[in-house]
């Protein structure tokens, strides 16, 4: 059986360059984690706040870490404080909330836009209009000062159909290249591709990849 730094090893040799490599750590226990620090790692990202939370003081300060799940806004003083990154703004809501923490605590946070893929079991994410008009500053009560919105991510529907998955990949490619020509600053993460579908997401444009499983093997529920 290959250990955590061996499956580390070959997804960095396989991933390009310019690729980051974002290890989904969520329901493994720190002592796995560490693994992955050991053998090089230091960028994570958890998808439960209190799960975020409990982590970051056992691992050490220089660890990155960003947020991939649903955020509801009761729980962003447990996740903000921490991530360099929210990857999963979903509601115009959740992100008016965020940028007012951000005001009222002196900071920017970056934050990637969550585009709604074919995925049927998650319906979290925004429409490729509503992405359009976040960015051109609609619907959005107050000046979004405090946020940086640094690009976009996406699911893809959970299927072993790669033509399904690759046609998820084109629609979100085909939004992030659109906006990208529009000339916006800042704007040049397009987070899409996990255990079994990056090399994929990767063909088409994927700038961070999120990987869990192919990291630190099946998750225990
Ligand atoms: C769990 C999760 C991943 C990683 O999934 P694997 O299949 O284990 O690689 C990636 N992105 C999000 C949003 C996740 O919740």
């Amino acid at each position: 059986m290959s250990t955590i730094s061996d499956k580390l090893g070959e997804l960095r040799r396989q991933i390009p360059s310019g690729v980051a490599l974002v290890a989904v750590s969520k329901f493994h226990p720190v002592e796995r984690l560490m693994e992955a620090y050991d053998a090089g790692q230091r960028l994570f990202a958890e998808n439960r706040p209190q799960e975020l939370a409990a982590k970051v003081p056992q691992m050490p300060s220089d660890v990155q870490w960003h947020f991939i799940g649903h955020l509801q806004t009761n729980k962003l003083k447990l996740v903000l404080p921490y991530v360099s990154l929210v990857q999963s703004v979903d509601s115009l809501h959740l992100l008016e909330a965020i940028n007012r923490w951000a005001f009222e605590n002196g900071r920017v946070v970056d934050v990637l836009l969550e585009l709604h893929l074919g995925a049927e079991e998650t319906k979290q994410g925004f429409s490729e209009e509503e992405i359009l008009e976040i960015l051109r500053g609609e619907g959005i009560g107050s000046e979004p000062g405090n946020l940086r919105i640094r690009g976009l991510m996406g699911m893809a529907t959970n299927t072993d159909d790669m033509a399904v998955v690759e046609k998820d990949f084109e629609r979100i490619e085909t939004l992030y290249r659109r906006i990208k020509a529009s000339g916006m600053d800042g704007f040049d993460i397009l987070s899409i591709g996990m255990s079994g579908d990056w090399p994929l997401a990767v063909r088409h444009g994927a700038t961070m990849v999120r990987i869990g499983t192919d990291i630190f093997g099946p998750r225990e529920y």
